[in-house]
């Protein structure tokens, strides 16, 4: 292999049309008109996205590539795509390859079959793709992959994109009034900037393959715990294993090709797990690489004879995965704008930033937790290995302080000895935590950036982004009208912090998210607690929230209704999917494998006896005793489970409650029973490899 320092250089972006290409190959104009538009929204004349399109399609040819597709993220919340050739045919009866601009531009796929909540009668069927040329075009398995946008006839967004790009705009639109209040006259620009990071866990193909839960639903719905699980936490940034190390090389390098910044890997708490870093970027560019990183990562695997689950909970009992959606606001002028400056101008603009995102969190507590929950999540928030559903933040003591300072108008304990006055004295240093201590806190403030860590390892992160987006704008909206017309900036400012801090500091909380005593303080504060997926889905049709998203045009109304259908639905198919899986997985395997042990072991009474009568078969007797109960208990259970699948309420939202009341308790339950009988049943007639035989396989 060549030196790594040119390698890894020659290889970064190789099948990205980035920047660089762009530059290369497109003629001086058309390159200025597609930054332009890639920068500031200005829309691209067709004839000079037929220049594009070309210098696209030769670029590809010459990689190799045969095929272009539109690549969108319909609500499935995985991506979807449809190849085309770039062949057309010519008069000699040969062939060209040809790609144009209105190729690139607009896509039509049939669109009847991808969710969307209503919006599109049936008889409507026709979606449109449409080039979003802020992501850049890459190219995979020999076709081109051009990011797009996904939307109805009537022009309502089916997709993820579309609405995360709305809220950007409208982010930086309020983040730049903030700015000039401060004497900012040059940034154009604020970009959300994400870095999220990804958990995900390897096992052995071998394994996976006698699983039909993992191959089903993504997650084991029975299985003992092992004689060692994670109680040793000598996984967490243990050694790699040498399976692991290749697997992770070949990942970095998929990933990397593709302009991915893959920067750290680590072994996670429970065994085979892992976590993937990439170095932050915009928003949408953060959440495209991320759908291809969980892509890729599952096609890796294969070429290594592993499989990687992306599932919330793969194992119960064992820490599942999740994601952390490390979040700032950058300046086209490059400055963080969460980094909190040296200078008390700096820190009185980083202040408000700041009680933006606090008032915006506090005000929005149902909508941030209804971005992250879903059927897989539900397994995590406030099971005391995530944080709480209770959605707070942490901003360490620090800047408690110096918030408690604000408030109060008194002495703050830091160098100053008089009350801190925002704008003409300087913060104290907030040091940069990058440890994991509060690592219990949903949304931690980690010196420069926040940590939203409530989000499922499986999900797209969009949502959340979106949520977040808009409603830090909405807050920075509202400074901005009071601030804009102030004839006193820096008392009007100290005063406006004051009245929030007051307001919202219910929100703030620096202590173990994971205790129980915190659930109850926060009940008292009048913090929610949504504890599931339906319950927490009502935020998407609360009349608050779809004031918030349509003042700031990132969803009509319609659109919101189409989204909490297709969630609720979503949930709804996943536990039935599961509910059928874990029925099959009784009736046909476990129930059969534990009859022929109580076969083997009343045979094994009987033949004894035939010895001698009085000889001792306690342990055959009593494990067969036990079976016999579960086995009884086990039966019936499925049997009431199999019923209630037969009365799921009609109504999308009452079937959900349904099926998290009903269904889900009774999988529980038959859970409970098979469990049990694994560990008392000879582990040759176990028809599953248990949880230590996968979990310490790799
Ligand atoms: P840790 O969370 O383990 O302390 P880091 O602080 O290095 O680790 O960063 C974690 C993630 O946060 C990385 O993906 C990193 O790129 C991202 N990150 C760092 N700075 C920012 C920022 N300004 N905006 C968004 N994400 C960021
Ligand atoms: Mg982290």
């Amino acid at each position: 292999m060549a030196e790594a320092s040119s390698y890894v250089p020659n290889l970064f972006g190789s099948m990205v049309f980035n920047e660089k290409v762009m530059k290369e190959r497109l003629p001086k104009d058309t390159y200025k008109a597609l930054k332009k538009c890639r920068d500031e929204g200005i829309p691209l004349d067709m004839s000079v996205a037929t220049i594009v399109a070309n210098a696209m399609k030769d670029w590809a040819l010459e990689k190799g590539a045969t095929h272009y597709t539109h690549w969108f993220q319909p609500m499935t919340g995985v991506t979807a795509e449809k190849h085309d050739s770039f062949i057309s045919p010519n008069d000699g009866g040969g062939a060209i390859m040809e790609f144009s601009g209105k190729e690139l531009v607009r896509g039509e796929p049939d669109a009847s079959s991808f969710p969307s909540g209503g919006l599109r009668a049936t008889f409507e069927a026709r979606g449109y793709t449409a080039w979003d040329p802020t992501s850049c075009a890459f190219i995979k398995d020999n076709s081109l992959y051009i990011p797009t946008v996904f939307f109805s006839y009537g022009g309502e967004a089916l997709d993820k994109k579309t609405p995360l790009l709305r809220s950007m705009d409208e982010l930086s639109k309020q983040a730049v009034r903030v700015l000039r209040l401060f004497g900012d006259t040059t940034t154009k620009k604020v970009t959300p900037t994400v870095g999220p990071e990804q958990e995900y866990f390897l096992i052995d193909k071998k394994m996976y393959d006698q699983r039909e839960d993992l191959i089903m639903t993504g997650r084991t719905l029975f299985g003992a715990k092992p004689p060692k699980g994670q109680e040793m936490d000598d996984h967490y940034y243990g050694a790699l294993k040498p399976r692991v190390t290749a697997y992770m090389k070949d990942l970095d390098e998929e990933l990397w090709k593709l302009g991915i910044l893959a920067k750290t890997k680590h072994n996670e708490v429970a065994p085979a797990q892992h976590e993937l870093a990439p170095i932050f970027g915009d928003a949408n560019t953060a959440s495209d690489h991320n759908q291809l990183t969980m892509e890729i990562m599952k096609k890796v695997a294969a070429k290594h004879n592993m499989v990687c689950l992306l599932h919330e909970k793969p194992f119960a009992g064992v820490n599942g995965s999740g994601k952390h959606d490390n979040w700032a606001l950058s300046t086209d002028t490059g400055k963080n704008l969460l980094d909190p400056g040296k200078t008390p101008r700096d820190n009185a603009q980083f202040l408000l930033f700041l009680a933006a995102i606090i008032k915006g969190v506090d005000d929005y507590q149902d909508m941030l937790r209804c971005t992250v929950a879903s059927a897989g999540n539900d397994h995590r928030l406030g099971a005391h290995e995530a944080p709480p559903a209770v959605v707070s933040i942490f901003l360490g003591d620090e800047l408690n302080a110096v918030l408690e300072s604000i408030e109060h108008g008194t002495t703050y304990k830091g160098k100053k000895q008089s009350a801190l006055e925002v704008g003409i004295d300087a913060l104290p240093h907030i040091p940069q935590d990058t440890t994991d201590r509060n690592r219990t806190s949903p949304m931690a403030f980690t010196g420069n950036k926040f940590e939203f860590r409530m989000l499922g390892s499986e999900q797209s992160i969009s949502g959340p982004n979106i949520a977040l987006n808009t409603i830090v704008a909405e807050e920075l909206s509202q400074f901005a009208d009071k601030l804009e017309n102030s004839k006193n900036f820096n008392a009007d400012l100290q005063s406006l912090l004051q009245q929030v801090i007051k307001a919202h500091k219910r929100i703030l909380f620096n202590g173990n998210g994971y205790d129980d005593s915190w659930i109850a303080e926060a009940e008292q504060r009048g913090l929610s607690n949504f504890k599931n997926t339906p319950e927490s889905m009502i935020a998407y049709i609360s009349k608050k929230n779809i004031k918030l998203f349509t003042k700031h045009n990132i969803y009509t109304e319609t659109e919101m209704k189409a989204r909490y259908e297709i969630h609720l639905e979503h949930y709804n198919k996943i536990i039935n999917i599961e509910a059928n899986t874990a029925i099959d997985m009784v009736k046909r395997s476990i129930l059969p494998a534990v009859s022929s042990f109580m076969d083997a072991l009343s045979s094994s009474i009987i033949s004894r006896r035939n010895v001698c009568k009085s000889i001792p078969c306690t342990a055959e007797t009593e494990t067969l005793k036990k079976l016999a109960t579960l086995s009884d208990k086990l039966y019936h259970t499925c049997e009431d489970l199999q019923k209630a699948l037969d009365s799921i309420p009609k109504n999308t939202q009452k079937a959900a409650y349904y099926y998290h009341d009903t269904i889900f308790s009774l999988m529980q339950e038959m859970r409970t029973s098979a469990d049990e009988m694994e560990t008392i049943t000879a582990r040759d007639y176990w028809p599953y490899p248990t949880y230590g035989e996968i979990l310490f396989n790799i």
